[in-house]
């Protein structure tokens, strides 16, 4: 199967396993499994932070981000399509008692400023504590711009919030604008970063940020149920892939334009892509189901749940896309 559905998908290599079955473990809810520590350690480096906490999930570690940041009561700042608002089942009002206060990304993924500053509520006993903005990079695969990151999360900062970044691709967004990933996670007090989409590990994410948000952090983590044990063989698979799979993202972006090259050739439907691994379509209604069907008999899986989306990753080869691009060209052609 060419699955596109998502960068989730990627199996790990017979060296990444090779790599967990070696790894050395211990008990991490006890905080002594070296790998893990290791793990935590690298990341927080990498990113310019005092410490690093590794969870099952980006969602877990999102949540538990939300939670080490505001209290009960407290609200966050953040996108209509970030993935903390509307695609965690609303965790942070759920398990957080936090009060999400979304705002309408604009077309290129960032929330305007005047908007955030309309949505600081004033210290009153009307209204929730304002205490958190979030952003995302990437978003729905664009890279933010990273004079919109220093303004926004400066205004966040001089109005008294702390600033958290989904960082869950920040890897795609440094390897496509060509920064080292410290500087995007610069500017924020949090960022949470996944090793299950492209970087191509099973399983895995870890939060990065201040050592006492990650000690708060990690009280959260055991609430929520992500005390892991001899985590290290996950852990193992996340600095492999460290070590060799973020050059390789720049692949992964490189076939998603050649991808969308393709499919722009193709007069039925609108194509458009940002630079890192997902392409989105725009696909007349009626085609939606005949099409996902055709391809799916064709050995190609694509999503359409939430827009017509093909991302590429590091399983699907560049023949891989040229296949895709011909079963596109072969059902409108028909
Ligand atoms: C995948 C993803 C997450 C976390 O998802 P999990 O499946 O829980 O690991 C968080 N944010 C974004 C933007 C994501 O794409």
């Amino acid at each position: 199967m060419i699955d596109l559905r998502s960068d989730t998908v990627t199996r790990p290599s017979k060296s990444m396993l090779a790599a967990m079955s070696a790894a050395e473990t211990g008990d991490d809810v006890w905080g002594d499994d070296p790998t893990v520590i290791r793990l935590q350690a690298t990341l927080a480096e990498r990113t310019g932070k005092e410490a690093g906490l590794f969870f099952p999930s980006g969602t877990q570690s999102n949540l538990a981000a939300l939670m080490a940041h505001c209290a009960r009561g407290d609200e966050y700042i953040v996108g209509q399509q970030a993935h903390t608002y509307k695609y965690e089942g609303g965790g942070a009002a759920v398990l957080g008692s936090i009060q999400p206060q979304p705002i309408e990304n604009a077309p290129d993924g960032s929330l305007p400023l005047e908007k955030i500053v309309a949505a600081i509520k004033p210290v009153d006993n009307h209204f929730a504590r304002t205490r958190l903005f979030a952003l995302e990079n990437t978003i729905g695969g664009k890279v933010l711009p990273a004079s919109y990151v220093s303004e926004a999360t400066k205004l966040a900062r001089d109005r008294g919030l702390a600033t958290h970044l989904d960082g869950a691709r920040v890897f795609n967004a440094a390897v496509a604008s060509d920064k080292a990933v410290g500087e995007l996670c610069a500017p924020f007090d949090s960022v949470s970063i996944c090793f299950s989409k492209g970087l191509g590990a099973p399983v895995g994410s870890v939060l990065v940020g201040s050592k006492a948000l990650i000690d708060v952090a990690g009280r959260w983590r055991k609430v929520l149920g992500g005390g892991m044990r001899q985590s290290g063989v996950l852990a193992a698979a996340c600095l492999y892939a460290l070590d060799h799979h973020v050059d390789g993202l720049a692949q992964d972006h490189d076939n998603a334009a050649h991808l969308a090259a393709g499919l722009a050739r193709i007069d039925a439907i609108k194509v458009q892509s940002h630079a890192t691994n997902m392409v989105f379509a725009q696909i007349p209604g009626p085609h939606c189901a005949p099409l996902e069907a055709f391809l799916k008999e064709r050995g190609i899986l694509m999503q359409m749940l939430y827009a017509s989306r093909f991302v590429t990753h590091r399983d699907v080869s560049r023949a891989d896309i040229d296949t895709v691009v011909r079963a596109m060209q072969d059902y409108f052609a028909r």
